[in-house]
């Protein structure tokens, strides 16, 4: 069945493990059920929680995502996580190139790069962030600067990759955690850029929204047409928000 939209739940660090936990054995049937009929649905808990997390859902259509991946696959780099172990987990998704990743971690742009490669060579989805960090009326040219080597290493490697699956995340950085979501037009803009870059690789790769979506943003955001989906952090942490937000974007 074709699903509606992609919805990645992104739990950032706000739930501990038993909430985690508890999150999704007592809202099971309705998880399963949205993953099951409308929903590409992907889930993405704290590191330490996936194991436990991919073994309640295994079986299930609901997808599990990490938040962060190494940008090797193994050797002396103490507390990161290699890309191998997320396949062993059973991760189908993984966020790359996250603003908290830049802003708190001292992610460099140049590891995205690699990290994406790892992930594709794995089929992994990279679920690719990008946004501009402040607000601007000219905000292409710095996200053409970031995107730059990233289209140029999909296009590089487009005759292997077209099939695979990529989700690209446009998620303006000042828009993020501030309760404030980017206007439609705004977000138009650099979906369509995104999209007219991308058209000649593959067309199944998705372009999703994220930055404040909540109930009381979704409304307008349900009105933009070329988006696939949203990425929503906060809003998504809470059983009941959560369930009022989805009811809202399948109505
Ligand atoms: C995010 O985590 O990428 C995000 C969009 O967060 P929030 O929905 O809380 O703004």
């Amino acid at each position: 069945m074709k699903k509606n939209k992609i919805i990645i739940a992104n739990w950032k660090m706000y739930l501990s493990t038993s909430e985690a936990i508890k999150f999704i054995t007592q809202n099971y049937d309705k998880l399963t059920n949205w993953a099951e009929k409308n929903l590409e649905l992907i889930i993405c808990p704290s590191p330490t929680d996936l194991y436990q997390i991919k073994k309640i859902i295994e079986g299930s259509e609901i997808f599990i995502g990490s938040q962060i991946t190494s940008n090797h696959h193994s050797g002396s780099f103490t507390g990161q996580i290699s890309p191998k172990s997320l396949k062993y987990i059973g991760c189908s998704h993984c966020i790359v190139g996250h603003s908290e990743h830049l802003k708190y971690l001292g992610e460099k742009e140049r590891n995205i790069i690699p990290k994406i490669e790892l992930l594709l060579e794995l089929d992994i989805v990279p679920i690719i962030c990008f946004g501009e960090e402040e607000k601007t009326i000219e905000p292409i040219k710095e996200i053409e600067k970031y995107m730059q080597p990233i289209l140029k290493l999909l296009q590089k490697k487009a005759k292997f990759i077209t099939q695979k699956q990529i989700i690209f995340a446009y998620e303006p950085r000042w828009a993020i955690g501030s309760g404030e979501a980017a206007k439609n037009k705004h977000i138009e803009i650099i979906t369509s850029w995104l999209k007219t870059k991308i058209q000649n690789m593959s067309n199944s790769w998705k372009i999703i929204y994220g930055g404040s979506v909540s109930i009381k943003t979704i409304e307008s955001l349900l009105k933009i047409d070329n988006i696939d989906g949203f990425l929503i952090g906060k809003a998504s942490s809470s059983f009941q928000e959560f369930k009022k937000l989805v009811d809202l974007i399948l109505k």
